[in-house]
C-alpha cells in the first residue's frame, strides 16, 4: 500500500517506538513470522475475551472457564494468523502447546480470583470494541480490548462518566507513569470515547455510538498477576510500605495501571496525534533502533543497517 492511499490510521501506528517500522509495515515490508512474544499477547487477549463473555461472579467457582478460555484463545489466535497469512516460528509453536497454556493458567486464574469480584460490581459493554474518530480530517480506527460501566469507580480509574477502557498488555517491562502520560494509543482511546464512535451492541444489533464521555482508562499489566518470586519491600494498595514474601500477590496498583489525561489538554492531545500522521505523510519516518526491539522486529530484514551492503529499506 502507498502511504498516500491510507484512509484510516491505527493507534499502533502512533505508538510504535520506531517510525521506520511503521513505514515498513504499512508498505508490506515485514516478515510473516509470529514469534512467541506476539503469540503470548494474542493468546491472552483471546482468552480474556472469552472470560468476559461469562459472568464475573462465576469466574472463581471452578477452573473450567480458565481452561476453556485458553482453548478459545488458541483457536482465535490460529484463525487470526491464518487471516493475516502469518506463520508461527518453531519456538512459538512449541510454546503454544507447552509453556504458554501453563503460564496463562496461572495469570488468568489470578485475574479471575483478584479482579472477578471487582468486575462483578461493573456492567460490561464489550470486548474488542471497534472505535473510530476523525480529527482535522485525519481518520483513526482501532479496537478497545475491554469497555465497561463502572459508576462507583470500583477500579479507582477516576472516571467521572462511569465509562472505563482497559487495555490488556503482556510486556515484560512495566510502564512508567512518565511513559503512560505521553502514550498516544491511550490518548486516542480517550479522545475517541469523547469525540468518536464505538461499535456497541444494543437491542440485538450493533451500532456506532458516540459516547461523548471521557473514560477512565488503565493499562492492565498481565505479567504482574504472577506472584512475587523473591522478597520485596514496596507500598501496598493502601499506601503503606510492606514486605512481600516470595509467592505473595503483587499490589493491585501494579496490575491496573491507571492512565489519566486532563480535559484541559484536549486541544494539545488532538494536535499531537494529528501532527504525527502529518509527519508520516511528509515522509518523515526516522529509524529508532532500540537494544531489544531491533532483535525481535518483524521488519528488521528490510531495515537499514550499517554492517551490510544496501538493503531494500535503504532507499
Ligand atoms: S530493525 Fe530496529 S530500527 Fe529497523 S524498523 Fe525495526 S525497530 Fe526500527
Amino acid at each position: 500500500m502507498k502511504i498516500e492511499d491510507i484512509q484510516e490510521w491505527h493507534t499502533t501506528d502512533l505508538t510504535d517506538s520506531c517510525p521506520a517500522r511503521v513505514k515498513l509495515r504499512l508498505t508490506g515490508n515485514i516478515n510473516s513470522r509470529a514469534p512467541t512474544a506476539m503469540v503470548r499477547g494474542m493468546l491472552a487477549g483471546g482468552a480474556l475475551e472469552y472470560l468476559h463473555e461469562k459472568d464475573p461472579s462465576d469466574w472463581g467457582t471452578d477452573h473450567a472457564p480458565i481452561s476453556e478460555a485458553i482453548k478459545y484463545g488458541a483457536c482465535l489466535l490460529r484463525e487470526s494468523l491464518e487471516t493475516d497469512n502469518r506463520i508461527l516460528t518453531d519456538a512459538a509453536e512449541d510454546a503454544l502447546v507447552k509453556q504458554l497454556p501453563l503460564e496463562l493458567e496461572l495469570v488468568l486464574g489470578n485475574y479471575a480470583r483478584r479482579l472477578g469480584p471487582i468486575f462483578a460490581k461493573t456492567a460490561p459493554i464489550g470486548t474488542e470494541v471497534p472505535i473510530r474518530a476523525s480529527f482535522e480530517g485525519v481518520k483513526f480506527a482501532s479496537h478497545l480490548d475491554l469497555v465497561f460501566h463502572d459508576p462507583d469507580d470500583v477500579f479507582a480509574t477516576g472516571t467521572e462518566s462511569g465509562l472505563v477502557v482497559f487495555d490488556w498488555k503482556w510486556r515484560m517491562d512495566s510502564p512508567a507513569k512518565a511513559y503512560l502520560a505521553r502514550n498516544k494509543q491511550f490518548l486516542l482511546y480517550w479522545l475517541a470515547c469523547k469525540y468518536g464512535s464505538l461499535l456497541v451492541s444494543g437491542a440485538g444489533m450493533k451500532d456506532w455510538v458516540n459516547m461523548d464521555q471521557y473514560p477512565g482508562m488503565a493499562w492492565v499489566h498481565l505479567p504482574a498477576l504472577k506472584p512475587y518470586t523473591r522478597k520485596v519491600t514496596t507500598k501496598d494498595d493502601d499506601g503503606f510500605v510492606q514486605e512481600f514474601k516470595k509467592g505473595d500477590d503483587r499490589p493491585l496498583r501494579q496490575i491496573v495501571r491507571v492512565v489519566k489525561y486532563q480535559p484541559a489538554q484536549t486541544e494539545a492531545a488532538i494536535a499531537a496525534v494529528v501532527r504525527k500522521v502529518e509527519m508520516f505523510k511528509a515522509g518523515f519516518w526516522p529509524q529508532n533502533p532500540d537494544p531489544v526491539g531491533c532483535g525481535i522486529c518483524e521488519a528488521e530484514e528490510f531495515c537499514t543497517r550499517f554492517d551490510t551492503v544496501a538493503l531494500e529499506g535503504d532507499a
